[in-house]
Parts: C-alpha cells; structure tokens; sequence
C-alpha cells in the first residue's frame, strides 16, 4: 500500500541546482526517503520537507542557497514540523557556516551521505534541527542506497563514479566531491538492466571524471569505461549510451577504441579542454597540452569519423594574454566543436586559482574574449546543424513536443529533433530526415520507422 493510501504521506520538494549528477543524487535521496512516507511534489508551499541540493561551480552559489533559505524561513514559520535540509557541494563546503547564518535549517549534508537521510530526519526530530553530517564515510553511500523503483524517462542517467583526484586549479569539485570512487561493474549492470526494464533506452553514465572510472569487474580486476561500455551494450532494448564528464588524460586506448565498434555508444563526446594555450593549461594544473589533446580528438575520429565533439572553456583564467588567447581560438578552428559551453573565470573560495593575487585580467577584457569565442563556437555549432539538414538521421524520441501533434526526441549528435508524429513513437527510435534548423534545434519529418535501434551508421546521407 503506498503511503498516500494509508494516510501517512509526506511532500517532499526537492530543488536541483547544477549538474545531472545533482539531479541524480535529487533522485537518490527521494528514493531513500520514500520508506518513510515522502513523495515529491513540484513545489515548497506546504512542503513537509524542503532539499536545497546544492552546486559550488556557478558564482555566488552561496549567496544563491542563502537567499533561497530566506523564503523559504517564512514557509517554514506558517508549518508547523517543516524540516529544511541543505545537501551538496555548498553543503559540502560551507556546512558548519550554513548552521550558523540560518538557523532555519535542520540538515546539513554533504554528497557522500544521502544513504544517511532518513536517520537524520530522526535526529532533527528528536534535537529540533541542528544535525550536520558533511563526512566522507568509509562505506560508500552506493552500497546503502535503496534501488529506485520509479519509473525511467527514455533518457537515463546513471552515476558510476564519483569525486575527482586531479585537483585543476580552479574547481572545487575535489574539495567537495572528495576523492574518485568508482561503483562496481555487478552493481551498475544491474542498475542499468532495472532501468531499461521501466522504460530508458538511453543511458548517460556519469561522474565528476567519467572516463577515470576504474570499478571492478565480475573477473575480480578493475575494468575501464571502454569495458563497462562493451558490457552494458549487451543489454536487450538499451538503444544509446553516453557519457559525462571526463577529463583528456583519462581517454585511455580501450575507450577510443569502444567509440569505434560500441554501436549504441553514440558519436558525440563532451571533453573539456579549458584552454588552447599549453602556459594557461599548465597553469591550471590540466597535466595535458594542447595538442595532446588535438591527438585525442584525431585518434577519435579515425575509428569514429563522424564524432561530434564537445567542450568547456574558460577564458581570462590568470596570466591569459592575448597570445594565450589566440592559441584557445586556433585549437577551436582546429577541432570543430558541436557543442560548447564558454564562461569568464571566475575564483571559487577555497580553489588555489582563488588564491592568486596578480596576473588577472580585468572584467571588460574576459567579456571581450567570451564575445569572440563565443562567435566563434556558434557558427561552428551553426555549420553543423546545418550540415544535417538533408541527412536522414536515427532519433530517439522523449517527450511531446510544445506544438499539438509534435514529439521531440534526439539525434546520436545530441541535436534536439521537432517532428510532427504519433506520440506512441516516444521510447522508440525512428528515422528522421532532417528539413530544417530553429533555434531550438532541428526540425524534420519522419523517414521510416521499423521500431528497433537504428544505429548512426546505417544513417544514410540525403
Ligand atoms: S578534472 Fe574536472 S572535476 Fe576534476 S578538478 Fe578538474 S575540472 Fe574539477
């Protein structure tokens, strides 16, 4: 009997701030709290529990959960027993000063201890708040979180490692995250066979360092991600798998190979380069140059000729001169990206970058360089949606789309298609010819559909 039917239910709201691995642990910690009688709802208001799961990457990422915590005191004083919980990496990072400045907050969590919740909400219960539990525990919290019993979108995501061990200079994902840990292959294979079973027929693995993963396997070694990838492409009904976020110096020969004959592992790679300048990414403390990294993307597209690439980029990082700048601009040209994400350095408290006192470059400097690159990457991004129009591509399909009539799904490439169709297409994946681009993504009408995988190399061109 579920809870709403005996009366015992609670509403649970859970906000997400940053990343999927942010939306999966929201995920997490809604399962773990489902025994004690908690179901989600879309808002705070009435709320018997509110989650702030909370991201460090973004600025002011403090400043935001504390103003978030401020309207939600005033919730908090018209119910009576509302507990207000903080988890994530502001959690994380700032637990014992989030006590301190609003006191309106029972729970302070830090990432590795979701498996944790429902002993704290005892706690706070019993002490009226105050409970605060930000360790890194020995036990991973994998082992002790409950299997999820919700149903999957078409699209799911599935965290196979966590935390990150190269310290790049201005992130605070090492600091808050702690060191990697990778789940074992048994675990997520079971995983994956659960959520194809409700209905994903995508899977994005994720980590902080993806590619570092290193679990082990059934055969008692530690297998890559190149390997984990091979074995979960054997699962019946499972069309796609991704993966994100990894890091250059984990793209081991097994991987490259897997995106060569993997056919569900789809042609676009999301691999942050940062920047183009070997001075800059040694100053980030990368441990990569630049055209260790072009190598990369050659070695890719030889066994994989029609990857689409994506990036991260960081302009005005300390001592970035023009020259530097430009050797980030020639690495863009050089490479062709999909997809990318470009944004103004910025110090995050606690990172060593934070910690420089000189060589930075001034605020109208950083916007003029991020106008630059940015024109850059959107025409290349433009350039390529548009060399898909004519292209008959495999989609798979998500959801219904804004317009009566329309269901929208995603090409290997993570293009967003629009098409006129039956809805009973979305979990399948069909032939699109592509007709258009919007800003939105592509438009285009349906080819064929046989209603199985059909995997980028059986794409033919229009
Ligand atoms: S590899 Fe990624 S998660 Fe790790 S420190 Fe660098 S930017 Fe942060």
């Amino acid at each position: 009997m579920r809870p709403s039917e005996t009366g015992l239910s609670k509403k649970l709201f859970i906000k997400t701030y940053g990343c999927q691995m942010n939306v999966y642990d929201s995920a997490r910690m809604a399962d773990v709290l489902a025994p004690l009688g908690y179901e989600a709802v879309d808002a705070p208001d009435g709320a018997d529990m509110v989650i702030l799961n909370t991201c460090h990457i973004r600025e002011k990422a403090a400043e935001k959960v504390y103003s978030e915590l401020g309207r939600l005191r005033s919730l908090k004083d018209d119910r009576e027993g509302m507990v207000i919980a903080v988890a994530g990496c502001v959690a994380q990072a700032e637990g014992e000063e989030i006590m301190r400045r609003a006191p309106c907050v029972d729970i302070v969590l830090g990432p590795q201890t979701y498996h944790r919740l429902p002993e704290m909400v005892a706690r706070a219960a019993r002490a009226g708040g105050g409970v605060l539990d930000t360790d890194f525990p020995v036990e991973p919290k994998f082992d002790f979180l409950p299997e999820s019993s919700a149903p999957s979108g078409v699209g799911a995501f599935l965290t196979i490692q966590e935390g990150c061990d190269k310290f790049c200079t201005f992130c605070v994902v090492p600091y808050t995250r702690g060191a990697e840990f990778s789940r074992s292959v048994a675990e997520i294979e079971a995983e994956a066979r659960r959520l194809v079973a409700n209905g994903a027929r995508e899977i994005t693995l994720l980590g902080q360092n993806v590619n570092a993963f290193h679990g082990a396997g059934p055969d008692g070694r530690d297998w890559g991600l190149g390997r984990l990838v091979r074995r979960l492409a054997e699962i019946d009904g499972l069309y796609g798998i991704r993966y994100t976020t990894s890091h250059p110096l984990s793209m081991d020969e097994e991987l490259i190979a897997a995106h060569g004959d993997v056919p569900a592992l789809m042609p676009f790679l999301h691999l942050p380069v940062q920047s183009g300048s070997d001075r800059i990414l040694a100053a980030m403390n990368r441990k990569h140059t630049a055209d260790d990294y072009r190598r990369i993307v050659d070695r890719l597209r030889v066994v994989r000729p029609d990857i689409a690439m994506a990036s991260d980029f960081i302009v005005g990082y300390p001592g970035e001169t023009d020259a530097d700048f430009e050797d980030t601009l020639r690495l863009v040209r050089d490479v062709g990206y999909a997809q990318a994400y470009s944004f103004k350095y910025s110090p995050r408290p606690g990172t060593p970058a934070a910690g420089r006192r000189y060589g930075h470059v001034d605020e109208a400097g950083k916007t003029e360089r991020l106008a630059v690159l940015q024109d850059l990457l959107d025409a290349q991004m433009s350039a390529f949606n548009q060399a898909s129009v004519g292209r008959v591509l495999p989609v798979l399909f998500e959801r219904t789309g804004r317009h009566p009539g329309q269901i929208v799904g995603r090409s290997p490439y993570m293009q967003a298609v629009h098409v006129d169709a039956p809805r009973d297409l979305i979990g399948t994946s069909a032939a699109v010819m592509v007709t258009g681009v919007t800003s939105h993504g592509l438009t285009g009408v349906l080819a064929a559909f046989s209603g199985r995988p059909m995997h980028s190399e059986e794409v033919v061109a229009g």
